[in-house]
Order: C-alpha cells, then sequence, then structure tokens
C-alpha cells in the first residue's frame, strides 16, 4: 500500500492546496479498502464507492482508491456528507463510513499547539487512528450493487421523450419504459414555455412535445 504521505501529495497536485476534506478521502478510502479486505489502488472494477458529497473529498478517495466516476466505480449520491459506502462487487458486502460527530475536536489532540482548527484537522487527519477519525458499519445496499453496475450494452428508449436510457435505469409503468425524467423523478423540469434551442429527431408515430421543426421546413437531423 502506498504511502500516506506521497496519497497526499498526488492530492493536492490536483487542487494546488492540501486541504482537511482530502485528508479525510485518503484515510477513508484506505480505511474502507481494508474493511472490505481489498488491496488498493485497484486496476480493476471491484471496489465500488458511493460517496455521499462531492468536492475535494473525492480527490481524496479517488486517488487512494484508484476509482473514478469514468470507470463506473465511483458514484455520488448527494446528500451532503463527508461520508462513503464501499462495497466488493465481486462478494456483493458493503460498508459505510463517516466521520465521528467529534472528529474536529479529537483532530486537536493530534496538533497540540496549533490553534488555527484548519491546519489541526489537516495534521490531525493524517495521523489519527481510523476508530478516532471514523465510524465504520456493514449495510446492505437497497439497490443490489449487480443492478447499480448493470450490464454493458443494454438500452431502450424512453416512450414520452425518445431519448436513450441505458443502464436499465428506465422506470417501467404499465408495461412502458419511460426515463426517470419523465417518470417525474427528475431534477429538473421543463417550462411550458421552454422552446428548445435544438429539437430532438422525430421519430415517426411519435409526436415531439415541442418541436422546432415545423412541417413547412422539415430539415433532417
Ligand atoms: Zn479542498
Ligand atoms: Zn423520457
Amino acid at each position: 500500500m502506498t504511502d500516506i504521505s506521497s496519497l497526499l501529495a498526488a492530492v493536492s497536485a490536483r487542487h494546488n492546496h492540501p486541504c482537511p476534506r482530502q485528508v479525510l478521502g485518503v484515510r477513508m478510502g484506505r480505511a474502507g479498502a481494508a474493511a472490505l479486505g481489498l488491496e488498493i489502488p485497484r486496476q480493476d472494477k471491484r471496489l465500488l464507492v458511493i460517496a455521499e458529497t462531492d468536492g475535494c473529498f473525492l480527490d481524496g478517495l479517488e486517488v487512494a482508491c484508484g476509482i473514478a466516476a469514468g470507470r463506473r466505480t465511483l458514484r455520488t449520491e448527494d446528500y451532503g456528507k463527508v461520508a462513503a459506502t464501499f462495497v466488493d462487487v465481486q462478494t456483493g458486502d458493503a460498508v459505510r463510513l463517516a466521520p465521528r460527530p467529534d472528529v474536529r475536536a479529537r483532530a486537536q489532540d493530534y496538533a497540540p499547539g496549533e490553534s488555527r482548527h484548519y491546519f489541526a484537522q489537516l495534521t490531525g487527519y493524517q495521523i489519527m487512528p481510523d476508530e478516532e477519525l471514523f465510524s465504520l458499519t456493514p449495510v446492505v445496499l437497497n439497490t443490489p450493487v449487480t443492478d447499480l453496475v448493470s450490464r454493458p450494452g443494454v438500452r431502450t428508449n424512453c416512450v414520452a421523450c425518445g431519448e436513450e436510457i441505458i443502464n436499465e435505469r428506465e422506470v417501467m409503468m404499465d408495461g412502458l419504459a419511460y426515463c426517470r425524467s419523465c417518470a417525474g423523478q427528475g431534477y429538473y423540469q421543463m417550462p411550458a414555455s421552454a422552446v428548445p434551442i435544438f429539437a430532438g429527431v422525430e421519430q415517426e408515430g411519435q409526436t415531439l412535445r415541442v418541436s422546432l421543426f415545423h412541417s413547412a421546413q422539415h430539415s433532417p437531423v
């Protein structure tokens, strides 16, 4: 396992300053992987990490564990928490780690003489034992890991908006496949007055709710 100082140097190279949340990411990455008995950094996709916020914390997790959103080994469920669940994709085992509520005060004990909280955390978080930094609990995912990972190559089209859905993220209603957005689970809405800057391709037998292309000037896209 790579030593913590070279991991932290690699993290702060991304960020141009070391910060306490990056350190927590590195420490949590090591503790989470160790709890599952997995070697890190990983070259394969066996370790899946579900982080509960975005930001600097993820830089630490990525560097320590060798995970990345682009490799589909890092997901974010944004609960606004510096916490994460580590999943062994092969066995389905999962553990969740979160900083102990008193972690900032404890860090102070590991940085005697440092009156600036930020620097006390920066130092303390690097050397505190795992059990003083984090709570660590076995958990069971509400969505089985096989569903989260899904299978390459599966795709369908939403019956309402026509857009393609991959990784089996469709929502079935009355036997029809909808994207989460059209199923009412979207993170955005389209105001009734919205006019697309570019419209989607009009499909046969399907009427788009809004289309830039009127019959007179139907242009191929
Ligand atoms: Zn930062
Ligand atoms: Zn849709």
